[in-house]
């Protein structure tokens, strides 16, 4: 018989951790497949990052000398986000939130097209065993860039998208810069979320939380130094998808045992777990859970009612056979 994910977690079965379904809904399709199905099909090993890189600066030094200069073709591109949907069915995952890059028109001869072509073949390829909703993923500069404004217009208005996120240097643009972006997506009815607060900034979280009409805050937890930020999260069910292994690595927090998703969900703020980028991070959703029950952040049955809460509001979009 198969463990329950209580049990799963308590006898550390990582078969049992995976069989349970779960959510990622902060997920990067750049970087979205395990470091080892890139160097499988590359056939050369790739250096991983350090334990410790410095904010988002050292990650994308990393990145850019590293992973970059293989992924820079269409093909390539396309291996990774299939690979990924593999990855998070393997893992368990129900409900598949990734973001895909509004530069990544520029890959296609037809631009925009040729992403919903490809994400949309794969998103009807998996249907049966994961609900993969694309996200459309504004990097912060492309608010200063006319043409990429233009074309993430014209991606809210293709109407494939399901949802909108902002990520990058949180000092390359201010939220205003792209609260028309925000007001279409949500006329058009889609879920608004956007990276805040990955490295303290409470007040910044409410602030662009208010501005842009979020949902959902992708990290977020920079809410933690603020009680009052906290409890107008937790009274308006602004949830955070946030990513603990990003967040040690990055040193947003020191180390997993200190995370303050603890603080944040004890204060009855909405938390998910999730991936961000499994190549540079390597962790599964269910590695992440392993680690904090392992760490000692939570109980077993604390990370499987976020489990289940987080199932929750995207559930009744997947198939209703799931065991939950
Ligand atoms: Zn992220």
């Amino acid at each position: 018989m198969e463990l329950s994910f209580v049990d799963a977690l308590t006898e550390d079965d990582t078969d049992a951790l995976r069989a349970a379904p779960k959510v990622d809904l902060h997920c990067h399709a750049y970087f979205s497949t395990r470091r080892r199905n890139l160097e499988t099909r590359l056939g050369c090993r790739l250096e991983p990052p350090p334990a410790k890189m410095n904010k988002l600066g050292g990650m994308i030094v990393y990145a850019m000398d590293v992973l970059d200069p293989h992924l820079r073709n269409r093909e390539t591109i396309e291996f990774v986000v299939e690979a990924a949907v593999r990855d998070a069915i393997e893992d368990g995952v129900v409900v598949l939130e990734m973001s895909i890059d509004v530069r990544r028109a520029a890959y296609y001869t037809d631009g925009l097209a040729g992403v919903v072509r490809h994400i949309g073949a794969l998103a009807a390829r998996y249907r049966p065993q994961i609900s993969f909703r694309p996200e459309l993923g504004i990097p912060r500069q492309a608010a200063a860039d006319p043409e990429l404004v233009s074309r993430a217009h014209e991606a809210i208005e293709l109407g494939f998208f399901q949802s909108i996120d902002l990520y990058d240097h949180q000092e390359a643009c201010e939220p205003e810069a792209v609260e028309p972006l925000y007001a279409k997506a949500g006329a058009a009815g889609m879920k608004l979320k956007a990276h805040v607060g990955e490295f303290g900034g409470g007040e910044e979280v409410r602030r662009t939380v208010e501005l842009l009409g979020l949902e959902e805050v992708q990290h977020g937890i920079g809410a933690a130094e603020s009680v009052e930020v906290m409890h107008w999260l937790a009274e308006n069910r602004i949830r955070l998808n946030v990513c603990p292994t990003s967040n040690v690595m990055l040193d947003a927090v020191s180390e997993l045992a200190c995370h303050p998703i603890r603080l944040l969900y004890d204060s009855g703020v909405p938390v998910t777990i999730n991936s961000d980028d499994p190549m540079i991070f390597d962790q599964s959703v269910s590695d992440e859970y392993r680690n904090l029950y392992q760490a000692g952040v939570f109980s077993a049955d604390e990370l499987d009612d976020i489990r289940r809460t987080s199932l929750d509001g995207v559930v009744n979009r997947v198939a209703n056979n799931l065991e939950l």
